[in-house]
């Protein structure tokens, strides 16, 4: 499938730089939704997946052109789970990524590190059109630890307190080129490149 133009449905700076990076193998001009001024949607779904293809939808709607839908988040196997979808709003409506990061050290506090295990999430999906009745959907995971301090400058959110065991750094530890080639949002749009095509 050839792909002229490309919204990015996400308000989210790093990500935006992450995806646009990701994106430059294929031969499509990728444009942020911002530049639609499309309106941040409420994301009402209980899964990565219905978030994406709620942010997909409205930007596609909007732009008329074909989207594409980042939901990630962290999951933290001591916390059943959370942050998950709610990552971004861990700490609250209007958290910063500090004061996610500081909430999640503390409600990690006192946890060995064979108790510290967690995933980065994501899911991509791609609509030709906002009415498009079978989007392309994938994603990816990215196994690795809670830290109890942060390490490292680059990325955003929760990256400096992400361990990548094998790697023995942080995704804030990573270079952009590093962290797209193992993390949650590099294996999802390497399957995406992949499905586009081939
Ligand atoms: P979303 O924009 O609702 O999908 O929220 C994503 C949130 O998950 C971000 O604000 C970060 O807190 C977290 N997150 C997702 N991907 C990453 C990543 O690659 N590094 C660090 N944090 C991430």
């Amino acid at each position: 499938m050839v792909l002229e133009k490309l919204v990015l449905a996400s308000g989210n700076a790093g990500k935006l730089k992450e995806l646009a990076h990701m994106l430059k193998p294929l031969d499509t001009e990728v444009v942020s939704q911002q530049h639609f001024d499309v309106p941040e949607v409420e994301e009402t779904g209980l899964t990565f997946v219905e978030n994406a293809l709620l942010k997909a939808r409205e930007a596609a709607r909007v732009s008329n052109l074909p989207a594409l839908g980042d939901d990630s988040g962290l999951v933290v196997d001591a916390l059943n789970g959370q942050p998950g979808i709610y990552s971004a709003r861990f700490a609250g409506d209007k958290a910063s990524d500090d004061d996610n990061n500081s909430l999640l050290l503390e409600k990690l506090a006192g946890l060995p590190a064979e108790r510290r295990g967690a995933s980065f999430y994501c899911c991509l999906v791609l609509l030709r059109h906002a009415r498009d009745p079978a989007p392309l959907v994938v994603t990816g995971t990215w196994h690795g630890q809670i830290l109890e301090a942060p390490r490292g400058q680059q990325g955003f959110g929760y990256d400096p307190l992400f361990l990548d065991i094998q790697l023995g750094a942080t995704a804030a530890e990573l270079s952009m080129a590093e962290k797209a080639r193992v993390s949650h949002r590099g294996q999802a749009l390497a399957k995406l490149i992949d499905a586009l095509t081939n």
